[in-house]
């Protein structure tokens, strides 16, 4: 048989007929039992098959219980995201691309092999640009500047820009890498004049560490007449400074060791109603003074 005779009867095996499956080296041959190597369109399969086979008993692929696994398990098992279609929605081939288009973003691929992990994994199929959009807006949803209110998206991102627009309330707006947008960056004017005024803090507090050491019974707001801040302040960057307690400390002391050397005949009892606190915190700061005092 020629070439020719064998691809014309060829026509007759409906599995070739149907582009299943393709013959590989076909040359004229002399008998039946010449072999060629097959090639299945479906599944990937490649097998030596009688000249006999093929045009007499019409066979096609042997992995066919693969090809039905395909089709009827992983086909209906596909979800789509509700803005993209399948535009080759047939499974013919294990190597092939399969095409979908987003109504945003146009076409894109998928093998066979990422459909099928989507299936397994129970997920949606998404436009690889959506995925990633979806993504960055959930990502910069944590960031604490916009979380704050302080910066936003000029627009919505497309997607595909490395940089990003965006307004700052106090500077307008600036650009940004997405990838730090992401990481929780802000606007960079606002990020130097924040280390600029904590410079200016740090400042601050060591000059209030001084004066608390000068003087360590002096309260919050003698330091804050000094220094020509308020109080809050002067309270804010002793804490940060760890000395919160000392001042306030000293000043209740110095409150209830007046109080004591006014009245050194007083109650435990009666110190503490003057004092407005109780009778077991002015015993303890009797004790720590080596102060003998009544309970009543
Ligand atoms: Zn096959
Ligand atoms: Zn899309
Ligand atoms: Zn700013």
């Amino acid at each position: 048989m020629t070439k020719e005779e064998i691809l014309e009867k060829l026509k007759d095996n409906p599995h070739y007929a149907s582009g299943e499956f393709e013959v590989c080296n076909l040359t004229d041959a002399a008998i039946p039992g010449t072999q060629f190597i097959c090639k299945c369109n479906i599944c990937g399969h490649e097998w030596n098959a009688f000249l006999h086979n093929l045009l007499y008993l019409k066979t096609g692929c042997p992995r066919w219980q693969k090809h039905e696994k395909l089709q009827y398990q992983v086909m209906p098992k596909t979800r789509l995201s509700e803005n993209i279609v399948w535009l080759n929605p047939e499974i013919n081939s294990y190597k092939d691309l399969y095409e979908f288009e987003c109504k945003q973003h146009g076409k894109f691929n998928l093998t066979y092999s990422a459909i099928q992990a989507i299936v397994n994994r129970n997920q949606v199929i998404k436009c690889p640009i959506c995925r990633s959009i979806d993504i960055f807006n959930k990502r910069i949803k944590n960031n604490p500047h916009i979380k704050n209110g302080d910066i936003w998206l000029a627009k919505e991102w497309n997607g595909y820009d490395q940089i990003v627009e965006c307004v700052c309330k106090k500077h307008g707006t600036f650009l940004i890498d997405r990838t730090n947008l992401g990481r929780g960056r802000g606007c960079q004017k606002c990020s130097y004049e924040n280390s600029a005024s904590s410079k200016h803090g740090a400042e601050n507090r060591q000059q209030i560490i001084k004066l608390f050491e000068e003087n360590p019974s002096a309260s919050y707001e003698k330091i804050a007449e000094i220094l020509g801040m308020t109080p809050q302040n002067v309270k804010h960057h002793a804490k940060k400074a760890g000395i919160v307690f000392k001042g306030r400390r000293d000043e209740k002391r110095e409150k209830f060791l007046n109080l004591y050397y006014e009245h050194p005949d007083w109650t435990a009892a009666e110190l503490a109603e003057k004092l407005g606190i109780t009778v077991e915190a002015v015993m303890s700061r009797a004790k720590k003074e080596g102060i003998q005092i009544r309970r009543k």
